[in-house]
């Protein structure tokens, strides 16, 4: 393999039932400063089926080109075909970075065609830049329990590939024309590729709120001390249209649902306002919350870490901080009403 051969960054687009993964335009932003840093191409790879429409999204979104990979086979998801035909595009037109959205797809995908294309994957970054001296893709993500950061780079195979959660990078703001190249592939998929049949999608019974999509988070942590103690939370987040959310500690004991945990194997969020009750704000946590737009801490302890990352900490008891706060919030809203 001769690394000078493989040039332009890649990104996969990731559709379900022909709408666009939030993440694959997230990856899409960090694309373009990747490839205009480089000065080369910045690809969008769209299989699926009756998917070419969506290609105007992403140009918007900063792909230059736009690869739709379309095929019956490619409607629903199936690894063998996926693999398939990722695998045979990145043989024939070799890309030099090819990221992927950590989604459960992304980390089924990626893996599978970093072995085949004999490359390396870094999983979960949090961080993507160029080696100023030379232009190796810096792929930071957490290591040893979020412990410390670690920069790897794969410096002998190509494509350099990564995988990025939802919600690391933000989205980049109408930043395009909505101009540029759409190829249509057929790609050539037999039944005898695929190994799996996929009989039935079954959907979650139970509507999950997206703690990734939320203006306004109001966390809980060991602090609130147990689950009818959430309640409080409840009443907050419903007087500032907030969606409730916890640390591990809540989630591991059963006071809120894993849906919505925060932190390295939670959720990373990015809310304009950012409420820590009772969290004692442990590295794991802050790596998915530090990014927020304001962040309150309510923490007994006025030396808890995550006082550190505040913008407003209130030392004091929760129990009796959040009332009062709830209080103050209705005093307001009914002045704001007579007036
Ligand atoms: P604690 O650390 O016990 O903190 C409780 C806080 O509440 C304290 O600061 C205390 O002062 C305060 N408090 C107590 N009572 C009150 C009160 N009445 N009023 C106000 N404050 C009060 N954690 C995550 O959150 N998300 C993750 O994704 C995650 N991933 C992890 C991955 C790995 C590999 C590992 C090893 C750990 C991970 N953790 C994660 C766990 C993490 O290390 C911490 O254990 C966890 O975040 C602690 O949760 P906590 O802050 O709610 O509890």
């Amino acid at each position: 393999m001769e690394k000078e051969e493989y040039k332009g960054v890649w990104i996969f687009a990731e559709q379900r039932e022909g709408a666009l993964q939030k993440v694959s335009l997230q990856i899409l932003g960090k694309g373009r400063e990747l490839a205009d840093e480089l000065g080369v191409e910045l690809t969008a790879v769209l299989p699926g089926e009756g998917i070419k429409g969506l290609a105007g999204e992403l140009f918007a979104h900063g792909a230059d080109r736009v690869l739709a990979v379309e095929h019956a086979f490619l409607k629903n998801y199936t690894t063998d075909a996926y693999t398939k035909v990722v695998c045979e595009l990145v043989n024939e037109r070799k890309p030099e970075i090819f990221i992927i959205g950590a989604t459960n797809i992304g980390r089924d995908l990626g893996p599978r065609v970093a072995a085949r294309l004999e490359t390396g994957l870094t999983a979960d970054c949090t961080g993507l830049a160029l080696c100023p001296d030379t232009a190796n893709l810096l792929m930071t993500r957490p290591a040893f329990g979020g412990n410390l950061m670690a920069t790897i780079i794969c410096q002998e195979h190509r494509p350099q590939m990564s995988t990025v959660r939802p919600g690391v990078f933000e989205i980049p703001q109408g930043c395009r024309t909505g101009k540029g190249i759409l190829e249509e592939i057929i790609p050539d998929l037999m039944p005898e590729d695929i190994r799996t049949d996929i009989v039935e999608i079954a959907k979650a019974a139970k509507q999950v709120v997206d703690i990734g999509e939320a203006k306004i988070l109001v966390s809980g942590g060991r602090g609130v001390g147990c689950k009818e103690n959430f309640s409080l939370l409840y009443d907050l987040a419903d007087e500032l249209n907030g969606v409730v959310s916890g640390s591990r500690a809540a989630v591991d004991a059963g006071w809120i649902d894993k849906a919505y945990q925060v932190g390295q194997t939670g959720k990373t969020v990015r809310p304009q306002v950012y409420i820590a009750c009772g969290i004692s704000g442990a590295i794991q946590h802050l790596a998915g919350m530090q990014e927020s737009d304001y962040i309150i801490a309510i923490n007994k302890q006025i030396d808890a870490p995550i006082m550190q990352v505040a913008n407003s900490a209130v030392v004091g008891d929760m129990h009796k901080v959040i009332p009062e706060l709830i209080a103050k919030i209705k005093e307001i809203k009914s002045m704001e009403t007579t007036c």
